[in-house]
């Protein structure tokens, strides 16, 4: 059944969050530099949040994703989907919701695979907001491809394991409790089967952050984003998570739901982006008329729109998929789409709307630099597009087969020839037929190499 209609009580709980993100949330956004919405140290930001977050929580929208079990209220992905629209408007709505990755994911992964005891030092306060966490996977010499990752943990005489090795971008490590490290744990068998996640405590020896990477704009010396060496850690079988070899069936439940909600917050955002050039193109006169009666401008604006619903409407079906059929595989391309999709159509309106802002547009006083950052970052995080674009491609060539002879099944003339065999009663009788059927009939099967 094909539906477009959301529950009126579920229609209720949206409106009080647009109202709410757009009130109280997205100031925020000005008040506070993005990396600060993981330190738990920061006092002010923390004064600000506690209200916010406890009126969620009465709302009873705090941390959706998860399954009853973990507090969440059971949501599929339709509703997640609806919830994150609204949350992509501000950078800072994740974490007054309870959903900000890579937290989420974590949760996630620790709720499905971890032991009761780490469900109890780690899962417990991340869910319950009292600390921050990292997943630690990629490494300075090769994100993209698994291959090429070297991070070891070895297996030692008495049963314990060493960890070896460096990550690269290792999001929030700073402020994290504790960093799920991707390891290989089996360097004779290819990596997707040789590889294992650890639980490792931020202040085990033999962590050390060597520094923080920002981002394009942050200053040099700041930002959240650690390179960091694992020398000699010492690590035992209760910081497994999951079984030794578990690391990317690990790495891909974490990531399925997280792209779709990634790619909604990214429909939001681009929205915000249209919204903000309306209002501009509204307000601003040039050359005799306002900007929105100008036909390039308009051309911007349809085309802009055009891309945003097209692109909410896929990834909204691709929800829609994961609640019908309850399995991230069966939608590796629909996801992997979404996810290209969400840095093409954020990084094109968003230019767009600095654009047609003129020199406000590029300056520090609009947050355009900022949102076409996030496009930029959608585009590589999670794996840059080439990767799911490969993916996607693979999937559609397993529905396709190679052509039995030298010409394609669609060449029109053997076509002909099959079509005048079936309908060959109907042929003699009077009417106006294709110039095709003529040729067809004089042609030899050799020259039709049939
Ligand atoms: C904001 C941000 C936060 C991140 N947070 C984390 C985190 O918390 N933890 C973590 O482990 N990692 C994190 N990452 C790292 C992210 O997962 C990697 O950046 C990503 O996997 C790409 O790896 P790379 O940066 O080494 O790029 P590379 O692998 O060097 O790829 C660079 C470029 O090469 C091209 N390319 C790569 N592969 C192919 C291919 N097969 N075919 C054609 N072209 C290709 C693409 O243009 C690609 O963008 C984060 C990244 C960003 C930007």
């Amino acid at each position: 059944m094909w539906s477009f209609e959301t529950e009126p009580e579920f229609a209720e709980k949206l409106d009080w969050m647009r109202d709410f993100v757009r009130t109280h949330v997205e100031p925020i956004d000005s008040l506070f530099h993005q990396d600060q919405a993981y330190n738990p140290g920061n006092q002010a930001l923390r004064a600000i949040l506690a209200p916010l977050q406890a009126e969620v929580r009465a709302q009873g929208l705090w941390a959706c994703h998860l399954p009853p079990a973990l507090g969440g209220n059971g949501y599929g992905q339709v509703r997640l989907a609806l919830m994150n629209e609204i949350l992509g408007r501000s950078f800072f709505a994740p974490t007054v919701f309870g959903t900000a990755a890579p937290d989420t994911g974590n949760a996630e992964i620790l709720a499905h695979f971890g032991t009761a005891a780490q469900k109890t030092a780690y899962l417990q306060p991340l869910l319950d907001g009292e600390i921050v966490s990292c997943f630690s996977m990629t490494e300075p010499q090769g994100g993209a491809d698994p291959r090429q990752f070297t991070c070891r943990a070895t297996r030692q005489p008495d049963g314990s394991w060493r960890l070896n090795g460096r990550k690269w971008y290792s999001s929030n490590a700073r402020w994290a409790a504790f960093l799920i490290v991707m390891a290989i744990t089996d360097p004779d068998v290819p990596v997707h089967q040789g590889a294992s996640m650890f639980v490792v405590p931020a202040d085990r020896a033999g962590v050390t952050i060597l520094r923080n990477v920002g981002t394009t704009f942050d200053p040099p010396g700041s930002g959240s984003e650690a390179y960091i060496d694992y020398r000699d850690v010492v690590l035992h079988d209760a910081d497994l998570l999951g079984a030794a070899g578990d690391a990317f069936r690990i790495a891909q439940f974490r990531l399925g739901g997280g792209r779709v909600h990634h790619a909604m917050r990214s429909v939001g955002l681009a929205a915000k982006a249209l919204d903000m050039m309306c209002e501009r193109v509204l307000s601003r006169t040039t050359q005799g008329s306002l900007l929105a009666d100008k036909q390039m401008v308009q051309e911007v604006l349809a085309d802009c729109w055009l891309d945003i619903e097209q692109f909410r409407l896929f990834v909204m079906r691709t929800a829609w998929k994961i609640d019908q059929l309850n399995d991230y595989k069966a939608v590796r391309e629909d996801i992997s789409a979404a996810k290209i999709l969400a840095s093409r159509v954020l990084i094109s309106t968003v230019s767009k709307a600095m654009h047609l802002h003129g020199s406000l547009g590029i300056s520090n006083e609009m947050p355009f630099g900022d949102m076409l950052l996030r496009g930029f970052v959608m585009g590589i995080a999670d794996g840059p597009d080439e990767v799911h674009k490969v993916t996607i491609a693979r999937q559609l060539l397993r529905r396709h087969r190679a052509a039995a002879g030298l010409f394609p099944t669609t060449h029109t003339p053997a076509v002909t020839r099959a079509a005048i065999q079936r309908h060959a009663a109907a042929l003699d009788l009077p009417g106006e037929t294709s110039p095709w059927i003529d040729y067809v009939r004089g042609l030899t099967a050799d020259q039709l190499d049939a």
